[in-house]
């Protein structure tokens, strides 16, 4: 899956680099606090609990799920020994148990004393501590936290505790996973939607193998009225347990191993969110409504258009029928094997029988559509959006022929289904789904017009090369479990960066890759972060997984490790796990192992990879050197808020790589140290003026010199930018901003090395340069430290200003000089700078004079717009430009702009209207949120709105969903008042089990914090500098 664009793609002007932040930093009372594990979580009763554990296993830190009040303000460390805060999390979790509120049905009473003695008290606190340390360490032994095998807690007093499903009697069944001992093999699906009363009726059969005796089959169902089930042809009653989606069938006798055929028949509506079985609607040329139904089914709703085994590692053939009416077509992921009249003025689809495959890749489309089509190798490659949108989808018919080709050959395992769609979808909340043979598409991710610019060929290209990606990783090889989600989307997202380099190297792929990285580093820098390879349970937790962490920390992780194999080392390894594993589902490890086995180097790829995916965060480098002596020390880069050392053990196996002053740009500079220990000591064979590690910034860490050592690096720069390559550049500049946020560096040294910024003219250094201060500008900007946003104005002015004015506005079509131009016009208009927005004025006249056939240069589209947008007519003709633009680029930047404006009265207008989705797609909420919150004008009301429309909010995006992530990010990442903290706090602590615990939340309160200890920090230094 790939998120909503205005999750990736980066902006400038009032800036942010997306919604997932950049933070400002230093600090937070995170800080000591090992991450805690809710263990009350099982228990629906208990949203916040500021007393749950705290506990560190050894090597993996673990998330903290729960979000208190003290967890918020208490500011001090708490010390106690593990033993007592194991008791007292042990006890949480009892006393939840026993709360009358429980939807347990306690079938035994509870063993516990009632008439306590002093004494007795005493022994009893202390077995009971002694038994919490033995049922948390069966807790978090790695077998129990990622397979199910492992995890069967018997003896324990949970097996006795069932829930009550819907009739009243207890559901034999207590965890969010399913049993393991009754597997599905096949799915015959048979699906009849109605367009016009939007509800489906749907006729399953599944073939089950029993491979462990049982008297019970659980499975997945949520939001189905089930009319008749039948087990072997018998009817049987199904109890269903809604709170975790499950049904269950209790058999009077034990069912021995064999096969068996379950048959459910049921209805239900069609879903109104975006995920399940939904209707979809959206409004032609004509002004006519038009609606078609379709899927979104990863991660958890697949379970809400049929019953099912709804967990990745309950592989199976899937064969779907689809009853339509004549004038729509349907599609599934297979092709369609024929077509019955069934005389009743209806038709049946029968697709064939699909691959073994995950449930949350089965997909089906019933719409009118129009579709271009051609054959590469040996499948058809289709590409459908609606009529009116025909023209847009050659491009990317052509470009998903081009990658196929090339996933073909570099993975050297043929695409193995005869064909594959990309289809666009009016009404879609993700980017885009790698449904196997069913690609779907926001329209916007797909669609490429006439006028399209290269930037937004871009975008579309990215998109199509990491679900292709997907058709290998994710669908042929499947993660076991959501722990290791980052197998499918860390890997796509690295394949998208590295297959477009090679295939349309024209893109600029690899500025973008180096900035999604840098992104990754500053969400990975807090505590609210977690490991790549995380433990999940809940729904929340899974939706979460979709986050930075798993895309681009993967793709980043991936990325070091390519460079320090060799590139045919790591393909090979990469096909010897695809072919040793396919159709199959594996975790990190297996991975890991196969790129050891293949692998020449004098080190474990296993073993260097698990300090990268197990812990979470990343290192820092410090680099000491006395003459040829190069001291090199590792330690945690951890944004917290106290400077009392964090007593973090972390250590990764670092591939340190550098060059030096006689040998710096090529790539047959680079030299290599690995780096395992805490510190170690790094001889030179000859004096060097300078060193730089992190060569292009390939690996995933930051470096930090001695004073000597940044200086040289500096005087080097400003007598000559080409020592260094691009990227190195823009490391430099990203690595000072994170160490003077981290407090390692006094901001006067960010200042210090800008200077050499004058000479700049390659895009990645300059881009990233414009994001550090744009971020700082606006947290200025908010605290309405006028005086010093003026002198930031000004800084920006003297460093950029003759860049600015050098740019171009006509067409142009170097991405690399668009991203660049569009940065430096975006920042230069939000400036309000003269030149800038006399220019974007000059062409949104041209562009509305009467019978004008200008169009805008793309790229510049989005800076025109937003000047526009500023006076009550431009407002005006944006608007109508959004509504009837077939256009989706073009719709798109004019969404952003509208969302721009200082207006209050049409600021809450457009979040009304983008919420119910009235005028604007309910999809674009967040992205619409976003653009307003980089305004001064409107970020409070959009705060405000959020928090009061928070219940309708959830019931449209999942708690957790990148949706909802991108909503906090978006309305608290700039708040750095005590107040607002306090605000926060508060509201999210209301929250309860609808978002609470998410992790987002922690990560919204420790960024508003770093906000507030940097701006207490380095205000005087702005003063005094700017
Ligand atoms: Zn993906």
């Amino acid at each position: 899956m790939e998120p909503a664009n205005h999750l990736n793609q980066p902006e400038y002007g009032a800036i942010e680099r997306a919604p997932v932040p950049r933070n400002m930093i230093e600090n937070s009372m995170f800080e000591e606090e090992p991450d805690v594990v809710d263990l009350a979580k099982e228990s629906p009763t208990n949203p916040i609990d500021s007393d749950d554990a705290v506990y560190e296993p050894r090597n993996s830190r673990l998330l903290v799920r729960g979000l208190g009040e003290n967890d918020l303000d208490e500011d001090e460390e708490d010390y106690e020994s593990s033993a007592r805060l194991l008791g007292m999390s042990f006890m949480n979790r009892s006393s939840n148990q026993r709360s009358t509120s429980s939807p347990y049905t306690r079938q035994q009473p509870s063993g516990l004393c009632s008439m306590p003695s002093a004494k007795t008290l005493v022994v009893g606190v202390l077995i009971l501590v002694l038994v919490a340390s033995i049922a948390m360490v069966i807790y978090f032994l790695p077998g129990c936290t990622f397979t199910r095998n492992g995890c069967k807690k018997d003896n324990s007093t949970m097996d006795n505790i069932y829930p009550n499903s819907t009739s009243g009697e207890p559901f034999p069944w207590t965890d969010l996973r399913l049993p393991g001992g009754v597997h599905p093999v096949h799915y015959d699906i048979s699906l009849h939607p109605n367009l016009t009363s939007m509800n489906f009726r749907g006729n399953i059969s599944i073939t089950v193998q029993v491979t462990e005796v049982t008297n019970k089959m659980v499975l997945h169902s949520s939001y189905m009225n089930i009319v008749k089930a039948t087990f072997q042809g018998k009817e049987v009653k199904i109890l269903e347990y809604k709170p975790w989606q499950q049904i269950a069938i209790k058999f009077p006798e034990d069912l021995q191993k064999g096969m068996y055929f379950l048959n459910i028949i049921y209805t239900a509506n069609l879903s109104t969110s975006y995920d399940g079985f939904y209707n979809s609607s959206y409004v032609d040329t004509t002004g006519a409504k038009r609606v078609l139904a379709t899927t979104q089914f990863e991660p958890l709703a697949a379970r809400k258009a049929f019953p099912c085994f709804d967990e990745p590692a309950f592989k199976s053939t899937f064969l779907i029928k689809m009853i339509r009416e004549p004038k729509y077509i349907s599609l599934s992921n297979m092709p369609k094997a024929k077509t019955t009249d069934l005389k009743n003025g209806l038709l049946e689809d029968e697709f064939e029988k699909s691959v073994i495959m995950s449930t949350y890749l089965v997909a089906f489309v019933v719409a009118e559509f129009n579709s271009v089509s051609k054959n590469v190798s040996k499948t058809t490659v289709s590409v459908y959006a609606v009529p009116d949108k025909k023209d847009q989808i050659h491009y990317a018919l052509d470009t998903a022929g081009k990658l196929l080709e090339f996933y073909n050959t570099f993975f050297d395992i043929d695409y193995p289904l005869l064909k594959l769609d990309l289809v666009a979808i009016p009404d879609f909340l993700a980017g885009a789904m790698e449904n196997w043979g069913l690609i779907t598409f926001r329209e916007n991710m797909l669609l490429v017009g006439n006028d399209s610019s290269p930037i937004d060929k871009q975008l579309v290209t990215s998109v199509i090369a990491h679900e292709l990606a997907h058709q290998w990783f994710g669908n042929l090889v499947t993660m076991k479990w959501w722990n290791d989600l980052w197998l499918n989307e860390g890997f796509a997202t690295y394949m998208q960066y590295t297959s477009i380099e090679t295939v349309f190297p024209d893109l600029d792929m690899d500025t973008e890759f180096l900035s999604i990285r840098f992104k990754a580093l500053a969400n990975d820098a807090l505590n609210s972060s977690h490991p790549v390879s995380s433990i999940v349970k809940t729904p929340e937790q899974v939706e979460e997984m979709f986050d930075s962490v798993s895309y681009e920390k993967g793709a980043s992780i991936l990325l070091m490790l390519n460079s320090t194999l060799t590139e045919e080392e790591f393909r090979k390894g990469v096909i010897e796990y695809l072919q040793a594993h396919e159709f199959q589902n594996t975790k990190s490890e297996d991975l890991w192992n196969s790129l050891t086995n293949v692998s020449k180097q004098p080190f474990s790829v296993a073993q260097m990879m698990n300090t990268w995916t197990i812990q979470k965060g990343f290192p820092l480098v410090t680099v000491t050197r006395n003459g040829t002596q190069v001291t090199l020390t590792q330690e945690h880069f951890l944004l917290n808020a106290k400077n009392a050392p964090t007593h973090d053990s972390s250590l990764w196996h670092i591939p340190l790589t550098y060059v030096n002053d006689s040998c710096s740009a090529l790539s047959s500079c680079k030299q290599v140290f690995h780096l395992k220990d805490k510190t170690a000591t790094l001889k030179l064979p000859d004096q060097v003026k300078w060193l730089k590690f992190n060569y292009r910034s390939d690996g995933f860490y930051i470096v930090h010199y001695d004073n000597e050592g940044w200086e040289a690096l500096i005087e080097a720069l400003r007598n000559d930018v080409k020592v260094l390559t691009h990227k190195d550049r823009a490391s430099l500049i990203n690595n000072v901003f994170a160490l003077s946020r981290l407090g390692k560096v006094p901001f006067r040294q960010v200042f210090n090395l800008m200077e050499y910024i004058k000479n700049e003219t390659e895009t990645a250094p300059l881009t990233e340069a414009l994001i550090q201060l744009g971020q700082i500008f606006r947290l200025l900007d908010k605290r309405s430290e006028l005086h010093l946003v003026s002198r930031m104005k000004s800084y920006i002015l003297v460093y950029f200003g003759t860049l600015m004015g050098n740019q171009s506005w006509q067409l142009e079509s170097s991405v690399s000089k668009m991203t660049l131009r569009s940065a430096l016009l975006e920042m230069a208009c939000s400036l309000d700078i003269a030149n800038c927005t006399q220019q974007a004025k000059h062409l949104y006249d041209l562009w509305t004079a009467p019978n004008s056939t200008y169009q805008i240069p793309s790229d510049l589209m989005r800076t025109v717009f937003k000047v526009a947008a500023q006076t009550e007519e431009g407002w005006g003709v944006i608007l109508e430009t959004y509504k009837y633009s077939i256009s989706d680029p073009e719709k798109h930047k004019a969404l952003e702009a509208l969302a721009s404006t200082q207006d209050v009265r049409k600021i809450l207008w457009i979040l009304h209207k983008s919420l119910d989705g009235s005028v604007i797609p309910t999809p674009e909420f967040p992205l619409v949120v976003n653009a307003i919150c980089k305004n001064f004008a409107g970020y409070l009301y959009a705060w405000d709105f959020v928090k009061e429309n928070w219940d309708k909010i959830t019931q449209k995006f999942p708690v957790g969903s990148f949706a909802i992530q991108s909503l906090i990010t978006s309305t608290t990442s700039q708040f750095s008042t005590k107040t607002h903290l306090m605000e926060a706090q508060n509201f999210f602590s209301s929250l309860g089990d609808k978002g609470s615990q998410m992790r987002i939340v922690q990560e919204a309160i420790e960024t508003i914090k770093l906000n507030k200890r940097w701006i207490e920090t380095n205000l005087e230094t702005l003063q005094e500098w700017l």
